[in-house]
């Protein structure tokens, strides 16, 4: 299989043998489907100044495979050097006129090419500036993380960037976690941390703190079938919050029966409720029936409090609080900042 096996020097992505990458085709699918546009914008733009980015992103939502292609894509991203010309422009142009034109750097929003050398061998792991600390199938060792350490002061070797990968990290014991911090401490410019897991909440919040955090849409058709039962439910829970907040009615007996919420559901939902306050601030709300009944009911102020609630009903979700009783608090909690967002504007 194409699991990193050309990348032999760096001995930690030899964790991935045996385990296959997704294939290029799909993560070409991926990344171009609309259902994850702003999460390759958000990258694009990211990777436009390669002195600004982000030690750290954390990728959640989606499945571990569409978490794992975004990160082989972000991989793509920052070392694609274009489609290759066919002939060999640096020398046929030194020798007169008629020499072709070297093709121009691409456009941002171009990159990646996913065709080109630098592509190929980020998607295929086949790449000494790759490193996959993969943890789908069994933990990430602590020593992995220390072996990464030890070459972070480094410059990368045949690229810009250096991309380490910590697939499915939530399923790594707690020092694995506190080893990765620590290599964090330091800032080393010319690496990219990319940390993998279905929730932020799933992580220590010391990670996620110095995390630049993009959440992926989530899975769709029979792919996973939970995960996709969990999204119908989440939807609903979408159509109710939005009616109970231009109505203030229904809520509870979406949210009343016994079971009616489990945990995955809830956290799924407070990143649903998350995404559409971005969408509202960004003025990117659309014909979303979540976000359209936010911008109508929710100043930028309540906006703002809102999203304060929702991380406080992930974190909530977390300690294993009720999950019904969680999303009841954050209805109400909404409601009463619309109530807040009428008064100001009476007051005009
Ligand atoms: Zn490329």
């Amino acid at each position: 299989m194409a699991a990193a096996r050309a990348a032999k020097e760096p001995a930690v992505t030899e964790a991935v043998e045996g385990v296959p990458l997704p294939d290029p085709d799909a993560v070409r699918e991926l990344a171009h489907s609309p259902a994850q546009a702003r999460v390759r914008g958000h990258m694009q733009r990211l990777a436009e100044n390669p002195e600004a980015i982000p030690q750290v992103i954390l990728l959640e939502g989606g499945s571990a495979s569409d978490r794992l292609s975004m990160a082989l894509f972000w991989t793509a991203l920052l070392h694609c050097r274009g489609p290759e010309p066919a002939a060999e422009p640096a020398q046929m142009s030194m020798l007169g006129a008629m020499a072709p034109v070297p093709e121009a750097e691409p456009e941002p929003e171009e990159r990646p090419c996913l065709t080109c050398t630098s592509c190929m061998q980020a998607l295929t792991g086949a790449n000494r500036d790759l490193y996959l600390l993969d943890g789908r199938e069994e933990m990430i060792k602590i020593d992995a993380v220390r072996e990464v350490r030890s070459v972070l002061g480094e410059p990368p070797r045949d690229h810009p960037v250096r991309v380490i990968i910590l697939a499915e990290l939530h399923n790594s014991r707690i020092e694995t976690a506190n080893a990765l911090l620590k290599s964090l401490e330091e800032p080393r410019p010319g690496n990219s941390f990319v940390l993998l897991a279905p929730q932020r909440e799933r992580l220590l919040p010391t990670l996620v703190s110095r995390s630049f955090v993009l959440t992926l849409a989530w899975p769709h058709g029979e792919d996973v079938q939970s995960a996709s039962d969990d999204g119908e439910t989440t939807a609903r829970l979408a159509e109710g919050f939005a009616v109970f907040l231009e109505t203030g009615k229904g809520w509870f007996s979406i949210t009343g029966g016994k079971g009616a919420v489990s945990r995955n559901i809830g956290l799924g939902f407070c990143n649903a409720l998350e995404r559409a306050i971005l969408a509202v601030l960004t003025d990117r709300a659309g014909s979303d029936r979540l976000a359209g009944a936010l911008a109508s009911r929710l100043d930028p102020q309540a906006l703002r409090g809102l999203d304060i609630a929702v991380d406080q009903a992930a974190q909530a979700l977390g300690m294993q609080v009720n999950p019904a009783l969680t999303l009841d608090w954050l209805a109400t909690r909404a409601v009463s900042l619309a109530r807040d967002t009428t008064l100001r504007k009476r007051m005009g």
